[in-house]
């Protein structure tokens, strides 16, 4: 995109903002991608080039073969741990504290959008904060449980003995329906919907933004990629979110300075 196009399309999409009262985002990889965090879910990612995602990525084969699981998933968690929030994540932050928005709806596992500061967030592929035992349904925080697997590489494994599950979920799972229930109760509230770096190709978010139309909502996409809901959105950003999500929370920071000032 021509950088005059996207000046215009900033500028719509920032109007649309400040007319808002209440409204959501809904992220995905595209806003951790420059945090360092690899698209958990796209063949082009690199984690899914030496292995098949059936063979260790779905609930069953977690169950038969946990050991490959956790192999495959070490280098993800090394990464995600050590990650640090991005721009786009602080605009969003920044947008919620001083702006319209209401609650953060994301297929990110990463925790980034918390550790950015965001308040309400919705986590609609699970997170990588907590485990559950698969034995006794037990579940403790992750934080110490990785930080002996990364040292050992060795089956995280509860004090019953049951093999522990991070709370993420895995292909064929079900999602996790107090969250999903959170995330259409927000869509349907909100009277805009900020898309930021998913390309809604997975259906556990894809209807959201067309569930937002249908109750009456604006709706800003910002991702690299075209997505489909592209047609029905009121302003179409092709860009990165590090670059657009900053100038899409400008006007509220500079609201925030006079405020202060004043
Ligand atoms: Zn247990």
């Amino acid at each position: 995109m021509r950088s005059e196009l996207v000046a215009d399309l900033v500028e719509r999409a920032q109007e649309l903002l400040l007319n808002a009262r209440r409204a959501v985002a809904l992220t995905g990889a595209g806003i951790s991608t420059p945090s360092g965090i690899p698209d958990f879910r796209s063949p082009t990612s690199g984690l899914w080039q030496h292995v098949d995602p059936m063979q260790v990525a779905t609930l069953y084969a977690f169950q038969q073969r946990p050991q490959d699981f956790y192999d495959w998933i070490h280098p993800l968690v090394e990464t995600t741990l050590a990650a640090r929030p991005n721009a786009a994540h602080h605009a969003l932050v920044e947008m919620e504290s001083h702006g319209p928005l209401r609650a953060v709806i994301t297929q990110n596992i990463d925790m980034l959008h918390s550790k950015a500061g965001s308040q309400r967030v919705i986590e609609i592929h699970g997170h990588l904060r907590e485990m559950t035992c698969l034995r006794c349904y037990d579940i403790v925080p992750a934080a110490p449980v990785f930080q002996q697997f990364l040292a050992t590489g060795e089956v995280p494994r509860c004090h019953c003995g049951g093999v522990l599950k991070p709370n993420v979920i895995l292909f064929g799972e079900q999602l996790p329906v107090r969250a999903v229930q959170a995330a259409k109760h927000e869509t349907i509230q909100s009277d805009l919907m900020l898309v930021a770096g998913s390309s809604l190709e997975l259906a556990s978010a894809g209807y959201l933004p067309i569930l937002a139309r249908q109750t009456g909502a604006r709706l800003i996409v910002v991702n690299l990629e075209p997505t489909h809901v592209d047609e029905l959105a009121d302003v179409v950003i092709r860009a990165d979110v590090v670059d657009i999500l900053p100038r899409l929370a400008a006007p509220f920071q500079e609201a925030d300075q006079a405020w202060d000032q004043a």
